[in-house]
């Protein structure tokens, strides 16, 4: 098997499964104890979690705090849904969680527009009764980076809030600058599933999302869980550590991909790009096909929430391609476990499998 979906989901890490185990132990050793609780055994569990909240915050800007959540997808729904704010602005090719959350807001809505690159211009108007702007900072889809800065800059400008979905740039790339509310997920950076963090820049009015008995600071109720934070948190520390390296890594793969599958047309910027996604289309081929061809390898159509529907990608029609473009297109996503000889073999396979198909 070759892993190639590093968008849908990274693997854990295995040090932040390491990090995980004190606190999934059996009665002994106290780890189930509710952090909440004010026994020591509750304390210590509470104390680990702010380790963990800790090594969450370093890799997001200094100056605001780190709620901790279920996932992304909750951080978002929060940030949209319980920040006092007028209309909402959010580029074509969000995440459903933005989209979805601002379309259940209520609130007036304005898409901002991507060009064939997938990229928002940064100066763009905003509608007059734009209270809130969210722009991702990587695509899920097409791995582009959004000029972020600048965006939040002009909301703040226009008397606007700035959200940044950072879920697939956290850890990886310097954190969005300028931003408010930033949402990231533990799962994207080598951690584990069910639990991410919505940051809030100090000074930003944020109300209860869950209510009930008033955790984390009366935002979000419900009994955290201890594993998962201190697995977050680890996974945040080794992303923070090995930045570079991981960087150069998946460039490294980047590159030799597209030597590989060097007759493929990019979909997405060729410069303002993450390496470790590449989302390649190629005339006529059919994708459904070469995936049940491929079995071995794990790679995707698109986002992992929007495969199965048979609808071409939304983000790819986004970016100016036709029905046919866009299901002639795949989406190979790299990560710190994948080799270059998984690359290099996946690709070969891949390459002589849509050859195959045309003869
Ligand atoms: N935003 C982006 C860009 C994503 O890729 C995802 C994950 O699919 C999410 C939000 C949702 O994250 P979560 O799975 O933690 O709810």
């Amino acid at each position: 098997m070759i892993y190639l979906d590093n968008q849908a989901t990274t693997p854990l890490a295995p040090e932040a499964k390491e990090a995980m185990l004190r606190w999934l132990s059996g009665p002994e050793a106290m780890g189930f104890a509710n952090p909440h609780s004010a026994h020591p055994a509750g304390r210590a569990a509470m104390a680990a979690i702010e380790v963990a909240r800790e090594q969450v915050a370093a890799l997001l800007p200094p100056g605001g705090r780190v709620i901790f959540t279920s996932g992304a997808t909750e951080a978002i729904n929060q940030a949209i849904l319980s920040v006092p704010r007028s209309g909402i602005a959010f580029s074509a090719i969000e995440h459903s969680a933005v989209i979805e959350a601002a379309r259940a807001s209520g609130a007036p809505l304005q898409e901002l527009p991507v060009d064939a690159a997938g990229l928002v211009d940064p100066e763009v108007q905003f509608a007059e009764d734009i209270g809130l702007v969210s722009v991702m900072q990587v695509n899920n889809e097409i791995g582009t980076i959004q000029p972020v800065a600048r965006l939040a800059e002009r909301a703040h400008a226009h008397g606007a809030l700035f959200l940044c979905d950072a879920v697939q740039g956290a850890g990886k790339l310097a954190p969005p600058e300028g931003a408010d509310l930033i949402a990231v997920t533990a799962h994207k950076l080598y951690g584990p599933k069910g639990i991410g963090a919505l940051w809030v820049r100090d000074g930003v009015e944020i109300g209860p999302f869950m209510h009930g008995g008033g955790q984390e600071g009366g935002l979000r109720s419900g009994t955290l869980s201890p594993a998962l934070c201190a697995g977050f948190g680890a996974a945040a520390a080794l992303a923070k550590a090995r930045m570079e390296t991981d960087f150069q890594h998946l460039q490294g793969l980047a590159a030799a991909a597209r030597t590989a599958l060097a007759g493929w047309t990019l979909n997405g910027s060729e410069v303002s790009r993450w390496p470790g996604n590449l989302n390649l289309r190629l005339d006529g081929l059919d994708v459904p096909r070469l995936m049940s061809d491929l079995r071995g390898i794990y790679f995707s159509a698109g986002s992992a929430c929007g495969s199965g529907t048979g609808k071409p990608s939304r983000v790819l029609k986004a970016i100016g391609l036709a029905d046919r473009a866009a299901k002639s297109s795949v989406r190979l996503g790299f990560g710190r476990y994948t080799t270059i000889q998984e690359v290099e073999d996946a690709c070969a396979r891949i390459a002589a499998a849509a050859v195959a198909q045309g003869e």
